[in-house]
């Protein structure tokens, strides 16, 4: 009896292992169809200087809108698009779509630098340099106006091709911003020879500050951390009041999260942009 009921919890796994891969596969096509369907979007966070208040930048953050499935947020798609390669012309779609957006802010005279995310398989792939020079190219924007927001761990994985990359890159004006900064495992010999302009300390690290005190003084070392490299330190994810004036008292630059903005849709993102040059006038 125990030996069936054993089985049959065998065979109930394997069916639903082989659910989880079909439907993996079936998300993986409709992914591939998505850019020509019209069903990806960007959505805009504001970054604001934390001194100021100012927004300073706003990140381009993904959102794909399935036909059945509705709006799936991008945890549940960006690494299938990076493990089936997908992800090398859905981010020249970002890439094009975020500096033409920013371009028209520009032209508006709200301008705004455009923050965008690039993956490890992108960086991986030899046409990443034209593709940004295309996207700033295409749309007019100068190259100073677009931030790559690259993660630690990509970086990591060989930091000598990643600086020269970054080099090459820099060589169109754009800055560049070391992303979810914290959680993967820096070299410090090679973070100082990174040619970056920005850390983004990782969300976690932010949330854990309201949890216990115990974490706070990581994010004292991580904005210290910034500081001696002479770079700006952007924090992720602040939700309250009590995270905000934490972090101004450590001297941290810039911040972005729900209690300033969420990421917002185009429109709504615009009436923040045009309330802040109204505060400015
Ligand atoms: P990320 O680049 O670290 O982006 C920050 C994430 O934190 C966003 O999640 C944002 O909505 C969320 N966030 C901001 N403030 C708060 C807050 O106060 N509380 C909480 N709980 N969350 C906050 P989102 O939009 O779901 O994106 C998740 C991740 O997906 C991004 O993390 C990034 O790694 C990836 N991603 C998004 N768009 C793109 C893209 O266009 N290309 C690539 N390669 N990756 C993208
Ligand atoms: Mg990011
Ligand atoms: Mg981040
Ligand atoms: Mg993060």
């Amino acid at each position: 009896e125990a030996k069936g009921a054993g089985r049959n919890r065998y065979a109930e796994f394997r069916h639903e292992m082989h659910i989880a891969a079909h439907d993996r596969l079936a998300l993986e096509n409709d992914l591939r169809g998505a850019i020509t369907r019209d069903e990806l979007f960007l959505v805009y966070q504001p970054i604001l200087d934390l001194d100021t208040g100012q927004v300073t930048a706003v990140e381009a953050l993904l959102r794909w809108q399935h036909s059945t499935r509705g709006l799936v947020p991008p945890t549940e798609f960006i690494a299938l698009a990076e493990e089936s390669g997908l992800i090398v012309d859905i981010g020249a779609w970002v890439l094009s779509t975020a500096c033409r957006q920013a371009a028209a802010w520009v032209a508006n005279g709200t301008p705004t630098r455009m923050s965008v995310n690039v993956s490890a398989r992108q960086l991986d792939d030899p046409s990443l340099l034209e593709t940004v020079s295309r996207a700033l190219r295409d749309t007019g924007l100068d190259g100073d106006h677009l931030i790559l927001e690259i993660t630690e761990t990509a970086l990591m994985r060989d930091p000598a091709a990643a600086a020269d990359l970054l080099r090459r890159l820099r060589t169109h004006g754009v800055h560049v911003a070391i992303d979810d900064f914290g959680t993967g495992y820096s070299s410090l010999a090679y973070l100082q020879q990174l040619p970056v302009d920005s850390l983004k300390i990782d969300r976690t690290f932010i949330a854990a500050s309201a949890r216990s005190r115990e974490s706070d003084p990581l994010i004292q070392t991580l904005v210290q951390l910034g500081r001696s490299l002479g770079l700006r330190t952007v924090a992720e994810g602040i939700e309250d009041e009590a995270q905000l004036a934490y972090l101004r008292e450590l001297g941290c630059d810039a911040g972005q999260g729900y209690l300033f903005a969420p990421p917002l849709e185009v429109a709504a993102l615009e009436r923040v942009l045009a309330d802040q040059a109204a505060v400015i006038a």
